[in-house]
């Protein structure tokens, strides 16, 4: 474990929890149908879903291109580390499970700023004895502190995947490119950025009303259109690989996903492919 993380003293914990608020983990968390939330997290996502009926749907077609994405780059690419920022709170399937079943020498550091999340990252930690998993308490727009502390666990000679999945619309875009290129610029060639992103490309009136619940509670909140999205790639030299970036069930669809209910989407996902 690094850092502070599970060191951490409850009482410290439980002071930074501030339930008052919602948050996005938490929020998530409703929407994926788990129970570490409260009733602002509830409010958060009871308006969300007025404002986009689907909104439950589109969160599984998001973790559900994480789970396809990383079985390609453990299966195909023989990628062996990830980097996964903003994880968000336990679920069914989280990355290193997903690596560990196919390649058990795998290593995952997860990044998450919010203490709910922290206060269950025990959970994330169940490595098998020939991988290793850990987490790092940080805010994404603490590049620097990420890389520092992942170093522990990584090793940065080696390809890292970094998973920058549904994070980056709570980031404006003053912060967001610069910092992604700073992560990047820490990695060595044959790494990769996977990433997804909500976009009001697709099905804009529900996502920009989507929006407005979000702003309303005080969350930055930033919608992206594909082309903004893919310069988190090519602003970085990197080639997007097929299909490119795409609404997130579209992207390699292995059937195992939930079938879509409508043609809507709102989220967009896309990963990288080539060298730098
Ligand atoms: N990546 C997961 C969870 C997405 S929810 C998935 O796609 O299924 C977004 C997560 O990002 C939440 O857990 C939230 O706490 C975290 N997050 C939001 N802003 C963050 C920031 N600035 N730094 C670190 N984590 C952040």
């Amino acid at each position: 474990m690094n850092g502070d993380a599970l060191s951490q003293d409850p009482a410290e914990l439980q002071r930074r929890i501030d339930s008052s608020k919602a948050h996005p983990a938490r929020v998530y968390d409703v929407f994926l149908g788990g129970k570490d939330h409260y009733p602002a997290d509830r409010d958060a996502a009871a308006a969300a879903l007025a404002a986009n009926p689907r909104g439950y749907l589109d969160v599984r077609h998001n973790r559900d291109f994480l789970r396809r994405a990383v079985t390609t780059l453990v299966e195909r690419d023989g990628i062996r580390q990830f980097l996964d920022i903003g994880t968000g709170l336990p679920t069914a399937e989280n990355v290193h499970q997903i690596a560990q079943r196919i390649a058990p020498d795998s290593r995952v550091v997860y990044v998450d700023n919010d203490p709910v999340v922290l206060a269950h990252a025990r959970a994330l930690l169940t490595s098998g004895p020939e991988g290793r998993t850990d987490y790092i308490d940080a805010d994404l727009r603490d590049p620097a502190r990420i890389l520092e502390q992942a170093a522990k666990t990584l090793d940065f000679d080696q390809p890292v995947a970094l998973c920058l999945v549904a994070i980056l619309h709570f980031v404006a875009d003053e912060e967001a490119y610069p910092l992604v290129r700073e992560l990047l610029d820490a990695l060595p060639a044959g790494s990769r950025l996977v990433l997804s992103h909500l976009t009001e490309d697709l099905n804009p009136e529900n996502i920009r009303a989507v929006q407005r619940t979000y702003t309303e509670r005080g969350f930055t909140f930033v919608l992206r259109s594909r082309a903004e999205v893919e310069r988190f790639f090519t602003e970085n030299s990197l080639e997007i690989a097929d299909p490119g970036v795409v609404p997130a069930h579209r992207w390699r669809p292995d059937h195992a996903a939930p079938a879509p209910e409508r043609p809507e989407e709102s989220y967009l996902a896309g990963l990288d492919d080539i060298d730098k």
